[in-house]
């Protein structure tokens, strides 16, 4: 299959590190809890949180949907769960893509019921076209109207996930 390479590496880097500079000052005083969601969001979780000039905790979550590859059924199961407890905590839920938002606004309802004192979502990508639930994404990365992307950290099929820019793929 082709690929076009849509976002270069440089550019990601330059958001994350504008994203990291908005979190670092909106979290000053506090020490979140940040939730990568397994296993799209390895490069983008690791790239934003090592900028961060706050002291933080992690842990991540792994969701999967009874879909393809490249569509979302609708139906989400829990793969992984955290371990850290997340009564009280301020949590900042880490994803790479939103698109239809169902996997998302499942993982934050599950979330919610853990009772944290705060819980705000930061995405590499937005794609909003195929949105059908209403998430608000507080710190976001790119808005993408279309095509399914790969590289840094995303696949088709688990490959891919090792190229350093974001493609198309066709
Ligand atoms: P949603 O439930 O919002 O429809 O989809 C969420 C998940 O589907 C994302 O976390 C991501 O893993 C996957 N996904 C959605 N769009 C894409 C895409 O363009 N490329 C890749 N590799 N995964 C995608």
């Amino acid at each position: 299959m082709r690929r076009d390479v849509l976002i270069p590496h440089d550019e990601i880097i330059g958001k994350i590190e504008e994203l990291s500079l908005k979190i670092s000052s909106d979290y000053s005083n506090k020490e979140p809890v940040l939730i990568g969601i397994l296993n799209g969001v390895i490069f983008f979780f690791t790239e934003l949180v090592r900028r961060l000039t706050v002291p933080t905790r992690m842990d991540f979550i792994r969701a999967a949907s009874y879909g393809s590859s490249m569509t979302s059924s609708g139906a989400i199961r829990l793969l992984k769960d955290v371990e850290l407890a997340l009564k009280g905590e301020d949590v900042i839920l880490i994803e790479d893509i939103v698109d239809t938002g169902l996997t998302l606004a499942h993982i934050v309802e599950h979330l919610e019921s853990k009772g944290p004192a705060s819980l705000k979502i930061c995405a590499l990508i937005d794609k909003a076209e195929r949105r059908e639930k209403t998430i608000s994404i507080d710190y976001c990365g790119f808005k993408v109207n279309e095509g399914f992307l790969v590289g840094f950290g995303l696949d088709y099929d688990e490959k891919y996930r090792y190229l350093p820019d974001i493609c198309v793929l066709k």
